[in-house]
């Protein structure tokens, strides 16, 4: 499932192509991608619109429109954009300079929601939390979420509301990087634990975008180039592999039903103290 690195590296290579252009015309082939919203009703808002921006909240592309209508699509599963004819494609954009966009999607569980642009925030809020590379994601806030929550410490780094992007891949590679147990309740970090979750929340983002993120089975870029961040991978998926810190095999678990990988030496449940 894509990630916020590889939401943000598929918004970094839809922009150029899109932002100034014109949605000539728009077909959507499957009902599924705009439900409960009837697919004809959408493509017809959509087509004639010229796109100001393509930006991105979380998970969520947010496709910026002149009119001040903005698309918000969420890939899900199995979505991703193309500029080349594929199989499972749900939907087509022509642009005003020839340009064919590609929506595919194997799994169909991808939505496009139209919004007017003034209700996209209101809209999301409540459903995903700041963005933990923007100035409001501060340890302090962090810190206030995890207090108040007693699931394991990895459960709560997946819930959306904490922190907006994080998926299984970088939610393992965080606590690697804080040293922290995934398995841990969330409320019983001290200040100095918070902040390294903190810093390595954001640096675990920060390398998966630098990598243009990871490509795994169902994701890829649109212009097809595959990400590296999986050569860069410390736990996620590494079990039995040294730790790159301290040599000890990785473990593999299970939180709230994900695969969980973790350095049983350098991330150890606090009961040992
Ligand atoms: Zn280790």
């Amino acid at each position: 499932m894509p990630e916020l690195p590889e939401v943000e590296t598929i918004r970094a290579q839809l922009a150029p192509r899109l932002e100034g252009r014109v949605l000539e015309r728009v077909e959507i082939l499957d009902p599924r991608l705009t439900r409960p919203h009837d697919l004809f009703e959408v493509a017809e808002e959509l087509e004639g619109d010229r796109v100001a921006a393509v930006g991105r909240r979380g998970k969520y592309l947010v496709l910026r429109l002149e009119s001040g209508l903005a698309l918000l699509v969420h890939l899900r599963m199995t979505g991703g954009f193309g500029w080349e004819p594929a199989s499972h494609e749900r939907a087509v954009v022509e642009l005003d300079d020839g340009t064919r966009v590609v929506y595919r999607d194997v799994r169909r569980f991808g939505t496009w929601l139209v919004l007017d642009g003034v209700d996209v925030e209101p809209y999301l809020t409540g459903k995903i939390g700041p963005e933990p590379l923007g100035p409001r994601f501060t340890a302090g806030w962090l810190a206030a979420q995890l207090a108040r929550r007693r699931a394991p410490l990895k459960a709560v780094l997946l819930d959306q509301r904490v922190v907006a992007g994080l998926g299984n891949i970088y939610a393992d590679e965080a606590l690697w990087r804080a040293r922290l147990s995934p398995l841990r309740p969330a409320y019983g970090l001290d200040a100095d634990e918070v902040a390294r979750l903190h810093r390595a929340i954001r640096a675990a983002l920060r390398m998966g975008i630098a990598r243009q993120g990871s490509t795994l089975s169902d994701y890829a870029a649109p212009d097809g180039s595959p990400g590296s961040m999986q050569d860069e991978f410390r736990v996620y998926g590494q079990e039995g592999e040294p730790c790159p810190r301290c040599g000890t095999q990785i473990a593999k678990t299970r939180v709230g039903g994900r695969g969980t990988w973790y350095c049983p030496r350098c991330q150890p449940l606090p009961a040992a103290r």
